[in-house]
């Protein structure tokens, strides 16, 4: 949003956009004065020219128009649209900043106020004509009138600014939910194509994905049952997050298929991990809680591939994938290198 102004800038189109509000019975809330301080920060020109068209023909902006002003002018027009969390982000830093200075304008109308009412009281009403008499009751109850209207502004700013708060709290939730496998808490295949993007414009560091497949997994759940799969993959998970050093990034990609992204490592080093991993899993024995009985350990497969220059991760998942069926193709428990 194109808000940049300094405070000073800020309270003066408040200061402006207040009274105007006022004159046309706006109702005070954030969205309102968002208009009416955009309107006179003239950050976007066809905003002005709607809302004074409007404003002309219904003498004051009915709520309905006012929130798709909002919408066409300001939202529409933003280059962020599509980035809904620094949107949420600079609403919350909007918000609070409105605050502020909205507590500060009521302050200093309370004082203005104040005063003249002082003032007005100082001048009496002995020897004045009726009329300007009423005037200036009328401009004492106008000023405290400014004054309300701040205060109200002020409470549901900071209304909005909570609610603001929890929205994000739970877009984040709902973000980190969408990355974590549920069974074994490391990241998902999205995390992962995201890592590799991040990537993407660094050609000179070296990048390896490594694919693992448990080995006869089906028959290890017509043995043991399903419950007892879904620990052996709860166990690859906490192996792969304690055998991995940052940056490697370990996920679950779908069933039972695991991989590491590493980048800035060289294939000896990856290589060298992919074998420890796998010694480790495959000296691993298991019991069944429940029944007492003894499990052998469970075995993988791994297959290695090092990212060429602007080498897809598509194209490379499918050569590590490859190595990973060379592995299988070979007896299983083992790690292979794509050609
Ligand atoms: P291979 O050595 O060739 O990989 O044989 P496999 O049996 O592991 O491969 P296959 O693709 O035939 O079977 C995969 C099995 O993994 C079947 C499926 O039930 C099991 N599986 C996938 N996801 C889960 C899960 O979340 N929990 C459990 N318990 N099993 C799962
Ligand atoms: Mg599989
Ligand atoms: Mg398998």
């Amino acid at each position: 949003m194109k808000f940049s102004e300094n405070s000073n800038q800020a309270a003066n189109y408040l200061r402006q956009a207040v009274p105007k509000m006022v004159e046309h019975d706006i109702v005070p809330n954030p969205l309102n004065y968002t208009l009416w301080y955009s309107y006179f920060s003239k950050a976007y020109p066809t905003l002005n020219t709607a809302l004074e068209s409007t404003v002309a023909r219904y003498g004051t902006c009915p709520a309905d128009v006012s929130e798709s002003l909002f919408l066409e002018h300001i939202i529409k027009s933003d280059d962020q649209i599509h980035q809904n969390n620094e949107i949420q982000q600079s609403l919350v830093h909007l918000v609070s900043d409105l605050s502020c200075h909205i507590e500060n304008t009521a302050r200093e109308t309370s004082v203005y106020s104040g005063a003249l009412k002082e003032n007005i009281m100082d001048l009496g009403t002995a020897g004045l004509s009726e009329e300007l008499t009423e005037k200036l009751n009328q401009l004492s109850s106008n000023a405290s009138g400014l004054c309300s209207a701040n205060d109200a502004f002020q409470t549901q700013l900071a209304q909005a600014q909570s609610e603001i708060e929890s929205l994000k709290q739970e877009l984040e939730k709902t973000q980190s939910q969408a990355s974590t496998d549920a069974l074994t808490g490391l990241g998902n295949r999205r995390v992962f194509e995201r890592i590799f993007a991040q990537y993407a414009n660094s050609e000179d560091t070296p990048m390896s994905v490594v694919m693992i497949d448990i080995d006869r997994f089906k028959a290890f759940n017509d043995t043991h049952g399903h419950l007892m799969g879904d620990q052996i993959l709860q166990f690859v998970g906490k192996l792969l997050k304690q055998e991995c050093p940052e940056p490697i990034t370990p996920v679950r990609f779908g069933g039972e298929e695991f991989a590491l992204l590493c980048p800035e490592l060289e294939i000896d080093n990856v290589q060298a991990i992919a074998e420890t991993i796998r010694t480790k899993l495959s000296k691993v024995a298991f019991s069944n809680k429940r029944t007492g009985e003894r499990i052998e350990p469970v075995t993988a497969s791994f297959g290695i591939a090092t990212k060429r220059s602007n080498e897809l991760l598509e194209n490379l998942v499918e050569r590590a994938d490859s190595a990973l069926y060379a592995a299988k193709n070979n007896g299983r428990n083992q790690v292979q290198l794509a050609s």
